[in-house]
Formats: C-alpha cells, structure tokens, sequence
C-alpha cells in the first residue's frame, strides 16, 4: 500500500503560474493543455471562458475588466506524469485567493514578457513563493518578438529577486532574427517548422550558429551558476527556459522540465510535524472555496489539497471544523474546466467538494482526526470599508451573506464591540466590488460602502487577565471577526506599534491560522 503510495505521488506535478498580467498565463495555459492533451483545439480555454462567464451575473466585474476573478484547477498527463495546474488570478489587485492557491502548490512556472523583465505583480508573487521555499522555473515569453537582451534578462531576475539563475537556453535571435532556441542539454537547436502560425519545433543537432550568438553562449554558459537541483527545490536557484506561448515554441521543454525537474508532492506542516504524501491516511487541506460556480445550482465547491493518502469515492473524513465526519459522495476533478466525477485521487491532486457551508477555507480533512494543517493564513487586510445597508430591514440577510462571504475568503469581516456599523476589510480593492455585486446578486441585499476610521486590523493574543484588561480600556477600537476572536482596529501603522509598545504582554499579529 504504501508502496503503490509513493509511486503514484512521485507522478504528480501540482504547480501554478505566476506572472504580470500580459505576460502569456493564459497563452501558455492553454498551450500547456493543449500539448498535454487535455483540449484539442487552441483558444478553448478563453472561448469556454467567454461563454461561462456570460452566464454569471456577479462575473460581469471579470467581463468588464477582462480579468479572472474565479481560479480553477487544471489537470492533464503526459508520459505518464499528472499535472494539476492550479490557477491564479492574474489582475494587480490580488486578493488573498491568490496568496491561498499558492499555499496549495509544490511549484510555480515564472512567465516573463521578454521585452518587459520583472513586473510588479510577478514581483509580489514571487515573494508569496519565497515565504514557502516553493520552487520557480522561468519561462522568458515572447522571444518571437524584440526582446531585451538574455544577460540584461538574466541579470535582472538574480538582482530583483536575489536568486541565482541557471539559463537551460539561449534564443538564437528574436524579433524578426528569431531562428530557433539552443537547448544547452541536448547541444540542438529547436527550429521553427511548418506554418508560421503554430510552428512545429525541429531538432537540429550541429546548428551552425551566427559568431556573436556562438560567444553569447558561452558566456551564457559560463558566467552562471550551473544547474543544480536542490538548490532550485530548495528554492534558491531558477532554471530559465525560453520561449513563445504564442507559437507553442518552447512549451514541450517547459513541460519536460517539469517532469524531470519539478517536486513530485512535499510534506505538508501540520504544527510541530511534517504530514509525508507516503502516509497512508488520507489528509488534505482546504485552500479556496467558491460559491455558485453554476449559476443554476447555488451550491459551493470547497476546493482541497490532498496531502496523502488514496482518496476513493464514498469516503469518510472529518473536516476539522466540523468535528464529525461526513461522506465525500460527489468529488470533483476539474479536467481542463469540465466537472468530472473523480474515483481516486492522490497526494497532490486537488479535490472539488460541494456542500453547503460546512467546508470552510484553513479546514483539514482526514480520516483519524488527530491532525490539524497550519501554515494557511488570513492577512491583515489593508482597506477597510463600513457597510451601510440601503433598507434597514435587511440587517439579518446582510449579517448572513458577510459571514457566507467571509467563510469564502471574499473578505473579512469585523463586528465592533461599540456602535452597530459592520467592517469589511480586504486585501485589494477589486474584493470590495465582488462583495457588493454578489450581495446584490445572490443575497437581494443593497449597501454601499463608506470610509472607515480604521487602516488596518490586528489580531490580539495573550494571556486571558491582560486581554481583558486591555479590552477593558479599548472597546472603541476592538472587534471581533466571524469566529469570534478578538481584533484590534488600527487608525494607522503607528496606532500599531504605539499599542504593542504599551502593552509587551500582547501580540498584534497581521496575520491569522486556523
Ligand atoms: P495574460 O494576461 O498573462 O493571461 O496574457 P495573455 O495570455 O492573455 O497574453 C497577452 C497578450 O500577449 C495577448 O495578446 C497574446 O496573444 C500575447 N502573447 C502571449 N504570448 C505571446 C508570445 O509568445 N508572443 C507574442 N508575440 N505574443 C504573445
């Protein structure tokens, strides 16, 4: 058992791609899937998109803004490897979603537009990886087009990110010189072949290269680090690989280094101890949880992590928020955005659960019980917002929805100790215009929201005496969030530390694990 385990979680590859909007996510998704087989046809995933989000009335905001506000899992297999490709929205108003996927990855592919190096969003995800240790490929985008040059590239992404970078190809040309890529494993320059439109990439052993591009290479080659697996594992060290998403140039590479090089499933912490995908019990985590996916069914999808195990259909976990274990009749795997009812599933592939409320995000499931994943966290929103109701009857319909809507991850909420005013808070901005349109939408209520007197939020921990003593002095500036725990509400960054100096027995923590 545990045998046939390992085997099987040593063929997953759970990843996601980081990237500035622009970059190629959404082109090389769909090449990605499309050379692994899952679609058969090249711009399915937009056209499919498209038609989905036309259905969805809260979804008009990704429509307007031509942005993805819903994550969904891809899954696909090649040579025998699983990929499950876990999506983020790419938009640079973020939102905790974002950050939560990435706690749900073994790795992450880094696309970079060519012309353009490393950009704010790219940037921002990168540290969100950083924090975890999760290992990065890079993928240079758009070598069809003028680009800037490999060392200027190269350079950049080791001095913003301060990471060693280990370039696996070398572009023989780009823009309109664009001739091929130079695979340094092999020694062959990948051609282009066939129409100009989707080229087929050919092998080409003894490429007489051009004498400037032959020197660039071996500078290339000499003046970075070679590669090195566990320093790209371990999260220091990224491999760059080259090409255009576009021109599905470079992705077959991409894909093979992802087999060969990628983390099959990693422990996952749980408090002081390391959960392996080798133990026989099967645990999992919920990171997302998305409502009304389908308009027709107001259902919810809790999407889970499976961290070990053999997952089979019918099974019994408890999720640990509920305490007692219920039968996991119909789970989903996404293949390429279709529902499909899964029979089995393994470390490292994600599970779509429908219920009604009682999956909340931070949840574990397992079988015994007995342990509780950490490291899952809620961040300490950054625009805080009063909400006021347009007909005041609908108090009890508001206080559902903020707290259905919190349990989501939608946004935060808030109840003052003093005053009747309720708070959300959230991490970007574009959460506050999901939150209204799906109040409108799926709960009938109307609010509007106004400035609050708060910038940020910290959760209070201490000894029971000295947060009663200080709850004592400052209920104006308490609240407590949907689980009741106690929240100190900021005027400024410096309200922040005024308070924990004051009180040292404290701790005002940014973030929140459940
Ligand atoms: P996303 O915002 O990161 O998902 O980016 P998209 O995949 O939507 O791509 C943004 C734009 O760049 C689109 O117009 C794409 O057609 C274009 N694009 C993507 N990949 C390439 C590439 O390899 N070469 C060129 N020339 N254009 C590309």
């Amino acid at each position: 058992m545990a045998q046939a385990n390992t085997d099987t979680t040593q063929s997953r590859r759970t990843f996601a791609i980081i990237s500035h909007p622009d970059a190629g996510k959404t082109t090389l998704t769909e090449k990605l899937l499309l050379t692994g087989g899952a679609i058969h046809l090249a711009g399915e995933v937009k056209a499919r998109g498209a038609a989905r989000r036309a259905r969805s009335d809260w979804m008009k905001i990704e429509q307007q803004r031509g942005i993805s506000v819903t994550s969904s899992v891809m899954t696909f297999e090649r040579d025998g490897i699983t990929f499950n490709l876990l999506d983020t929205p790419g938009h640079e108003d973020f939102s905790e979603d974002t950050y939560r996927t990435l706690t749900a990855v073994d790795s992450a592919i880094m696309v970079i537009d060519a012309a353009k190096g490393i950009e704010p969003q790219t940037r921002k995800l990168f540290e969100v990886c950083r924090l975890r240790s999760v290992p990065i490929i890079t993928f240079v985008n758009k070598v069809d087009r003028e680009g800037r040059s490999v060392f200027e590239l190269l350079d950049e992404i080791a001095d913003m990110l301060a990471l060693d970078v280990s370039p696996q190809m070398y572009p023989v040309g780009m823009g309109g010189e664009f001739q091929g890529i130079l695979d340094f494993a092999s020694g062959e320059v990948v051609v282009p072949e066939g129409p100009s439109k989707e080229f087929k990439g050919k092998r080409v052993a003894g490429f007489d290269l051009p004498d400037a591009i032959a020197e660039n290479v071996e500078l290339a080659q000499i003046g970075y680090p070679e590669f090195d697996i566990d320093a790209y594992r371990s999260g220091d060290m990224t491999p760059v690989y080259f090409g255009s998403a576009l021109k599905n140039f470079g992705v077959t590479e991409l894909i093979e280094a992802i087999a060969k090089y990628a983390p099959p499933p990693r422990p996952q912490p749980a408090g002081e101890e390391q959960i392996s995908p080798d133990r026989d019990e099967v645990t999992g985590f919920i990171f997302k949880v998305q409502a009304n996916m389908d308009p027709n069914h107001r259902d919810r999808i809790a999407f889970m992590r499976q961290v070990s195990g053999t997952f089979k259909r019918g099974m019994k976990l408890t999720p640990s928020g509920l305490g007692k274990p219920i039968a996991i009749h119909s789970p989903i795997l996404f293949f390429a955005q279709d529902r499909e009812l899964a029979d089995t599933a393994q470390a490292g592939d994600i599970i779509g659960i429908p219920n009604h409320g009682t999956l909340r995000v931070g949840d574990t499931l397992s079988e015994k019980n007995q342990i509780r994943f950490t490291g899952l966290p809620n961040f300490a929103p950054e625009i805080l917002r009063r909400v006021q109701l347009e007909d005041p009857t609908k108090t009890k319909q508001l206080r559902k929805a903020l707290d259905d809507l919190s349990e989501e991850g939608v946004i935060q909420v808030f109840y003052p100790e003093i005053g009747g005013q309720w708070i959300v808070g959230v991490v970007g901005q574009l959460q506050l215009e999901v939150l209204i349109s799906r109040l409108e939408a799926e709960y009938k209520v109307e609010a509007r929201l106004e400035a609050s007197p708060f910038a940020t939020a910290r959760w209070l921990r201490g000894d029971a005496r000295a947060m009663d003593e200080f709850e004592k002095y400052n209920r104006a500036n308490l609240a407590k969030d949907r689980d009741g725990d106690l929240v100190f509400m900021a005027k400024s960054p410096w309200d922040v530390s005024y308070q924990q100096e004051k009180n040292p027995e404290l701790v005002f923590s940014a973030t929140k694990e459940r």
